[in-house]
């Protein structure tokens, strides 16, 4: 047990948060120091599946199956996948499956309501990490610095300020870019489109373009309309201040598909936002070094394409957490925890970066399909 460690973790996301859970469960202190000045500043995102072997498993060790069920929506498992004249090539509505979903804003809430009300400190944006002539580390802000710490954990995603002490990787763009739009009270004020997404995730591939829909808590959808295009392409191509121009453009890019799918952009809110997607490369690994380390997309950002994001990244808090409270040396427990998350990530990296190369190729839509029946046939092989 490492009671007496200073441990700072940086940044309050599904993993940072999560990492503070179980060491607090086990009687470890530590302070989350998240850029974001409180827990609803910015919308948290979509809906997340967990899977039982990471991030439910995570979720368990956290102690918090409980307050998870509360929040987990088991229904909304379905796949559609859908050509671009809007027939149904496939449908599942997986009812009995068991990567449950939950709103990413309802999961971060739960973590928090798990830990001391000081334990985040909100508006406190990392800039710099110092090492002390004793070799510990101290954080610097805009305004002031904490410290020193023993340990500190870059939990801060994709664009981490921790990860350069350790790696000169940078995340490097995919090709893909994602538009993402969201469509309030579907069930009354849309029902078509509560249908034509039913219960979990529809997607429509055609043109070398893609639609994902997603169905979120509280009757929301959220959509994201998918490009193979240059990083800067989406943020010269459309006004994004410009909501009614936003929906008109989209529907004009995805032409030629069915009027019942392109609803999806008419009745969008005025919510757009424009995300290229990145990813680190598959592998990527750092040499240990006393008192730092990541986890997360900090450590192995990879494309959504798999949905092992958030259950890697949960999954690392609760390794990381194991081992420093199982072992009497703390600095091997990181080194030990990194060499096992190395090996396991690269799995979920691999699949995620070639969904990434062949989403939108001209197979994407049969490799979409062939990947649906191979879960039923998975599914049937062990019921
Ligand atoms: C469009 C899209 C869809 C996705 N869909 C899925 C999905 O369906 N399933 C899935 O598993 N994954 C999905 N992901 C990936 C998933 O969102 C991430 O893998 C997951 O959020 C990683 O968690 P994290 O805690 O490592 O990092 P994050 O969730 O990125 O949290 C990092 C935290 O650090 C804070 N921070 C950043 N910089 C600093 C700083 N300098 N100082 C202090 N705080 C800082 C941030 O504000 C944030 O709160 C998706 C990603 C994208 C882009």
């Amino acid at each position: 047990m490492n009671k007496q460690l200073h441990i700072a973790i940086v940044g309050a996301g599904p993993g940072g948060l999560t990492l503070a859970r179980i060491l607090h469960l086990n009687g470890i202190a530590v302070t989350v120091f998240e850029q974001e000045s409180h827990p609803l500043e910015r919308p948290q995102g979509g809906t997340l599946d967990l899977h039982e072997d990471s991030g439910l498993e995570a979720v368990r060790l956290a102690g918090l199956m409980d307050a998870f069920l509360a929040i987990a929506r088991y229904e909304d498992q379905g796949s559609r996948l859908l050509d671009k004249a809007g027939r149904v090539l496939f449908e599942d509505d997986d009812a009995d499956g068991d990567r449950p979903e939950v709103d990413r804003t309802e999961l971060r809430a739960m973590l928090l309501q798990a830990l001391p009300a000081d334990c985040v400190r909100w508006g406190h944006a990392t800039r710099e990490v110092q090492a002390t002539d004793d070799g510990r580390w101290t954080l610097a802000f805009d305004h002031g610095s904490a410290g020193p710490f023993d340990l500190v954990v870059g939990a801060d995603g994709t664009w981490s300020r921790i990860r350069p002490l350790l790696s000169p990787y940078r995340p490097q763009y995919s090709g893909l870019t994602f538009i993402e739009c969201g469509i309030d009270d579907v069930d009354r004020s849309h029902p078509k489109l509560s249908q034509l997404v039913g219960r979990g995730k529809m997607g429509v591939e055609g043109d070398c373009k893609e639609i994902i829909a997603q169905r979120n808590g509280n009757a929301h959808i959220r959509a994201y309309a998918i490009f193979r295009v240059p990083a800067d392409w989406a943020a010269r191509r459309f006004d994004i201040g410009s909501p009614a121009a936003m929906r008109a453009e989209l529907i004009k890019e995805f032409a030629g598909f069915s009027d019942e799918i392109l609803d999806l952009f008419r009745a969008s809110n005025d919510a757009f936002a424009i995300r290229p997607i990145y990813a680190l490369p598959v592998g990527h690994c750092w040499t240990n070094r006393r008192g730092l380390t990541l986890l997360g997309d900090a450590a192995h950002v990879m494309s959504p394409f798999g949905g092992d994001g958030v259950n890697n990244a949960m999954f690392d808090a609760a390794e990381l957490a194991r081992l420093l409270t199982t072992r009497s040396d703390w600095a091997e427990a990181v080194a030990e925890y990194e060499a096992l998350m190395f090996a396991r990530v690269v799995e979920s990296a691999a699949g995620a970066a070639e969904g990434a190369a062949t989403q939108l190729s001209h197979v994407g839509q049969e490799l979409t399909l062939e990947m649906y029946r191979g879960h039923v046939s998975a599914r049937s092989a062990k019921a």
